[in-house]
């Protein structure tokens, strides 16, 4: 089991473009969540915590402007990529996206290809392990596509579950995960895990990265959880 796919959340009123939509990022290997107007968007927000959201601007009472808008003054939800779908292609409007924090802008009618590209430019920046790239950090380098770690040169052998905690660690340095969070992430938000659990296996990630005679680069943070540095 690889870490988990980034959640994509589509906010569309459409009923048939929220399916098209939905399903071609499902063949992409993404999770999706689907919102059909923006009271229930920003409900999923919290709910599935995404790590993009493809925004309609046209919705019906609560406008994707105005979500947009309301998401990037949040500074629990300002991070994540947005990207505006909207069927007014004035260079006006696109002005207008931006100002509202939007992250990229795309115009219908749009081909999904596109679309798939313009989501995946997006996670390379803020979900860089899912898109299969290296990720450093002080003298750690872990490689997410052959699963190699190496700190100072020398490779470090680790089980699939601190792997998959040492990849989620990275691609937030400073980032304080609660275990709830870590245990969405790495062990997946559909299966029971105590969360005791990911005590013990921060334990073994711990003793790996040090072995070698490094600094402990894990902080814990009483009464919050984990981070990195
Ligand atoms: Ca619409």
């Amino acid at each position: 089991m690889n870490i988990a796919p980034p959640t994509v959340l589509v906010v569309e009123d459409e009923p048939a473009q929220r399916e098209v939509l939905g399903y071609n990022l499902e063949a992409e290997g993404f999770r999706v969540a689907k919102a059909e107007n923006g009271e229930e968007a920003l409900l999923l927000v919290d709910e599935e915590q995404p790590d993009i959201i493809v925004l309609d601007w046209m919705l019906p009472n609560v406008s994707g402007i105005e979500v947009c808008r309301q998401l990037k003054t949040r500074s629990d939800t300002r991070h994540v990529p947005i990207i505006m779908l909207s069927a007014r292609s004035e260079e006006v409007d696109r002005v207008r996206g931006l100002e509202t924090g939007a992250d990229d802008y795309v115009i219908k009618p749009y081909s999904v290809v596109e679309l798939m590209a313009r989501v995946r430019a997006q996670l390379r920046r803020t979900r860089p392990a899912a898109a299969g790239l290296r990720l450093e950090y002080d003298d750690i380098v872990l490689d997410s596509e052959t699963h190699r770690v190496t700190r100072d040169g020398a490779e470090i052998k680790l089980g699939p579950t601190e792997f998959r905690l040492l990849t989620t660690l990275m691609e937030k340095p400073g980032r304080v995960w609660s275990r709830e969070q870590l245990l969405d992430r790495v062990w997946g938000r559909d299966i029971y895990v105590d969360t005791r659990t990911v005590d013990v296996h921060i334990g073994r990630l711990r003793k790996s990265l040090t072995q070698g005679g490094g600094t402990d680069p894990l902080r814990t943070v009483r009464g919050a959880g984990y981070a990195l540095g």
